[in-house]
């Protein structure tokens, strides 16, 4: 029977994805995002093991919740692609169940790509995380090169799967208007994405980086302004695309 390792549920999200959501956050990521609020989440072998049966259980007491908001299950992390199979047993169930179905991602794949397929066929949305267009700076401020992430957005087009990005504006790191065109450029063909997310950088998980003796780099950093928000807003606009702040 697979099982996960679970970070922790939270039942009536309304964040991640359409209408009211039941979240679950997988255990375990690999990049090292310097901004990360979920540092507890990194470890694989942390958190609860759980069945899918386990899960749904949680989830099924909302299902009028998701029936009236247009909402569902989101699957989360930490990085939900680490533990594939098991999301893909869980969405499967879910789907069975008349449930929609996200998944949020860093889209950081390396070497998943054939349990992606699987994955994707009961996925409905996908929330992908992209950080920063500009690799080498990507590789700064995440410890990871971004050819993945990029080559599984390019593959959700090919798939024509719905997709939201998500992109984090942090002072220093993604606040330029260089890398925002750079990314509209890339964004720009892809008729899935349905919109973009500009998300302001805050520092409210520092605290958990103390908690594992690490050092939080961004400590100096403030979230960015209203101005550059609407800024960065307007070039991707310029593009055609959608944003949502
Ligand atoms: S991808 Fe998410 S969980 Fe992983 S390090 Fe970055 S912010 Fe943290």
């Amino acid at each position: 029977m697979v099982t996960g390792r679970v970070h922790s549920v939270e039942s009536c999200g309304t964040f991640d994805g359409p209408g009211i959501r039941f979240i679950v956050f997988m255990q375990g990521c690999l990049m090292r995002c310097k901004y990360c609020h979920n540092r507890d989440s990194w470890d694989e072998d942390a958190g609860d093991e759980m069945t899918v049966e386990q899960v749904l259980e949680q989830v099924r007491p909302y299902k009028h919740f998701f029936k009236s908001s247009g909402g569902g299950i989101t699957v989360s992390g930490g990085e939900p692609i680490l533990q594939a199979e098991f999301v893909t047993a869980l969405f499967t169930a879910c789907k069975q169940e008349g449930i929609h179905t996200t998944l949020d991602t860093n889209g950081f794949i390396r070497g998943q790509d054939e349990k992606m397929d699987a994955l994707m066929q009961v996925t409905d949305l996908v929330l992908l995380d992209l950080k920063q267009i500009q690799d080498k700076i990507h590789i700064d401020l995440t410890k990871v090169s971004n050819r993945y992430a990029l080559s599984f957005a390019r593959h959700l087009q090919k798939i024509n799967k719905p997709v939201w990005i998500r992109y984090v504006i942090v002072p220093g790191y993604t606040d330029d208007q260089l890398s925002a065109q750079l990314l509209a450029e890339f964004l720009h063909p892809m008729d899935n994405v349905v919109h973009i997310e500009l998300l302001p950088y805050h520092s409210i998980g520092a605290y958990k980086w103390q908690q594992y003796g690490d050092t939080y780099e961004l400590a100096h950093i403030h979230p960015p302004s209203q101005l550059t928000m609407q800024q960065l807003k307007k070039t991707f606009n310029i593009y055609g695309l959608k944003v949502v702040l």
